[in-house]
């Protein structure tokens, strides 16, 4: 075997055993389904490893063929039933400040736009106070196809430093949380409700969330994700217009225009309480047989 093969191999035990390290945190002890397929190829791997031709990346395939098995051509949706999704008009939104942008999803129609194109409508955004402190905009990132959406609340500093969701201590074990279900971030979409980051971390005002959150339906009718996983109160209320607490929420399916969401608790929740990871691992279980059931 050569130096290079057995190098990635181990690079692959190691994040196998990083992989495994936080199943025991979570205290699950029943990995079921294509999470306990995918880890053990490598697992093979390194006691029968192939002779020759194949590359440890084969590996790293296996490892996420069921990724790959939720690859679908055209993002067509689910099965044709999600109706397209558009909340809100931003320009006449902000043109008459009386005309409130939370408009029923039920009633408005998809614009057939791009990622690209709601980001540039997004511009150098001043539509809100939050502008007036933040360093970056976080738009939201991932594969434009992702039958998985997380939604977060807002920007924190280091999302605010580099313009990207979720790559805080939160974010790592968002990572970790997406990994546990087999899938890597790049699978996924990862947005919030504000894309500017509230001062101090605090909660995105109303006025705020209802400036910026057409931006995030307009994405949310862009993608066509088959599962929104709502991290936290403020994404979930948001999303699905309701004032029932995460807690008494979180586990339950709901329904948003034909586009299943799981709320669940925010991986920040988790870092203070680490007993939740418990829940948070039934929830996406849940998800995870829910797109492997596609
Ligand atoms: N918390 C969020 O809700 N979103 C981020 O992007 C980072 C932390």
């Amino acid at each position: 075997m050569s130096k290079e093969v057995l190098d990635e191999a181990l690079a692959i035990s190691r994040e196998l055993k990083e992989q495994l390290k936080y199943y025991r945190e979570m205290g699950i002890g029943d990995i079921g389904g294509s999470v306990l397929a995918t880890e053990s190829a490598p697992a093979a791997y390194l006691k029968s490893p192939p002779s020759q031709g194949a590359s440890a990346g084969a590996l790293v395939d296996a490892q996420v063929s069921w990724a790959a098995s939720l690859e679908r051509p055209g993002a067509q949706g689910p099965s044709g039933e999600i109706q397209a999704v558009l909340f809100g008009d931003i320009a006449a939104a902000n043109q008459q400040p009386g005309l409130r942008s939370r408009a029923s999803p039920l009633t408005i129609e998809s614009r057939n736009e791009s990622l690209e194109a709601i980001r540039e409508d997004l511009g150098d955004c001043q539509r809100c106070k939050l502008h007036e402190h933040r360093r970056t905009i976080v738009f939201g990132e991932g594969n434009p196809r992702a039958k998985l959406f997380f939604v977060g609340e807002g920007p924190g500093a280091e999302e605010d430093a580099t313009g990207r969701p979720f790559v805080g201590r939160a974010g790592q074990l968002l990572d970790k949380i997406i990994a546990a279900i087999g899938l890597k971030r790049e699978d996924v979409y990862i947005a919030n409700i504000v894309k500017c980051r509230p001062p101090g971390n605090r909660t995105p005002e109303r006025d705020e969330v209802e400036t910026c959150e057409p931006f995030l339906f307009r994405q949310t009718a862009c993608i066509k994700p088959l599962v929104i996983v709502a991290l936290g109160s403020p994404a979930f209320q948001c999303l699905l217009r309701t004032r029932e607490p995460i807690t008494r929420a979180r586990g339950q399916w709901r329904d948003l225009n034909g586009i299943r969401v799981m709320p669940t608790f925010h991986p920040a929740f988790l870092l203070r309480s680490p007993d939740k990871k418990r829940e948070v691992w039934e929830d996406m279980k849940k998800v995870r047989d829910y797109l492997n059931s596609k």
